[in-house]
């Protein structure tokens, strides 16, 4: 779309296409106001928007219809805002389903601490990279009391010795030495493109040595591949208190699903919170930036929550499209909007029912307007 040596005046005027899912809950108001952010950047930005969610079911049978998935895998790229889980609905969670059908096995989640935020730790700078297809959320599960969950039970004991409780549920973990090589030479390339030191595996290998056991051996085999970024490993629970004792010692993390998952969270605690917590999940040829965050419905339409995960979303997005500059203009308005501490929601004000704390569109007229003083260049 870009090719190199095209006039700046032509190319500028060709518009990215990108899917634009706003999602339900806190999503709609969200990505509007990131939606403004990223447009205040000057990059052209052609949305094609995707409506997805427990509505889009009603009126269209899935909440997650083909036309979804098609226009993604036409633009390639796509910014994503929340959607729900129904609980006891029996509805399968579009989040996990879009993963599934584009193949999108990395989920990148950068935690960055930003001056000016209250957090007990100052300087953070940790990026999670977790695998997303498969360990325990494949949905392979045995309910308690079913005649097939027996005869697993049963066909354990035969095999291998050792008794299942017979009033057990079970969920199936798995780890593949195929998906453990992508997401290692995932994290590699990752570290390498983005400046940083150092690779550090998570697992439990020391219990689980057939699925972790495998996921470890296999990193180390990647790392022996790129030795110009370091590599170390650390057992899930020791690397867990490490982080809350010294997050400056990590810099890119690479984790099994569960694990990943938890630790995401975690690292967001560490900076201030979900609402400053960015990610993008990516495939071989498919990118959707969302945040790390969900739908937080009791905020739904109050105007309460805060846009800069979605924003700092649209940051990582501009980079990956090749507007390093603008990526980097979008966070540093961000950044600035924080570090003034006027215009800020309510999660990064000292209590949480702060009168002086901001809407969701306020934020985003802050943080357009501090792009609007320093226009592209
Ligand atoms: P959540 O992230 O939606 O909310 C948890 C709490 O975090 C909220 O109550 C709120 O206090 C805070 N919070 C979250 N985002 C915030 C923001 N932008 N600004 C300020 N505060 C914010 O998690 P949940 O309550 O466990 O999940 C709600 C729904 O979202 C569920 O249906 C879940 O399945 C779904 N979910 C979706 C995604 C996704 O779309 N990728 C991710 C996680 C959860």
């Amino acid at each position: 779309m870009r090719g190199v040596g095209f006039p700046l005046e032509h190319w500028r005027r060709v518009a990215y296409r990108v899917t634009l899912i706003p999602g339900d809950g806190v999503g709609p108001e969200l990505i509007s106001a990131a939606r403004r952010a990223i447009e205040a950047t000057g990059i052209p930005i052609e949305w094609d928007v995707q409506e997805a969610g427990s509505q889009v079911a009603e009126r269209e049978g899935s909440p997650l219809p083909e036309r979804v998935l098609d226009s993604i895998r036409t633009n390639r790229v796509a910014l994503k805002g929340p959607v729900t889980t129904p609980v006891g609905t029996g509805m399968r969670s579009v989040n996990v389903a879009l993963r599934v059908a584009l193949e999108l096995y990395a989920a990148v989640r950068p935690c960055r601490w930003y001056p000016g935020v209250r957090s007990r730790y100052e300087g953070v700078d940790v990026t999670i990279v977790r695998e997303t297809t498969e360990n325990s959320y494949t949905g392979i599960e045995f309910e308690y009391d079913a005649p097939e969950t027996a005869e697993l039970i049963a066909f354990i004991h035969r095999t291998t010795g050792k008794r299942v409780r017979e009033d057990s549920g079970l969920s199936i973990k798995s780890i593949s030495e195929g998906a453990s090589e992508r997401i290692a030479r995932f994290a590699f390339d990752h570290a390498r493109t983005h400046g940083r030191r150092k690779v550090t595996a998570g697992h439990k290998a020391n219990i689980m040595k057939f699925s972790d056991g495998l996921f470890l051996e296999t990193a180390r085999r990647v790392a022996a591949e790129n030795p110009d970024v370091a590599f170390e490993d650390r057992i899930i629970d020791n690397l867990t208190m490490q982080l809350v004792q010294r997050p400056e010692d990590y810099d890119v993390l690479v984790l099994p699903n569960l694990y990943g998952d938890i630790l995401s969270d975690l690292c967001a605690g560490l900076v201030g919170g979900l609402g400053l917590a960015p990610g993008a999940n990516f495939g071989d040829r498919i990118a959707v930036f969302e945040a790390t965050h969900g739908s937080a419905p009791r905020y739904r339409g109050t105007d309460r929550a805060n846009p800069m995960a979605l924003m700092l979303s649209g940051a990582m997005m501009l980079r990956h499209l090749g507007e390093v500059e603008a990526g980097d203009r979008l966070e540093a308005a961000v950044a600035g909007v924080i570090a003034e501490g006027r215009t800020v929601t309510y999660d990064l004000k000292p209590a949480r029912d702060d009168p002086g704390a901001a809407g969701t569109s306020a934020v985003a007229d802050a943080v357009v307007a501090r792009l609007a003083t320093e226009p592209a260049r």
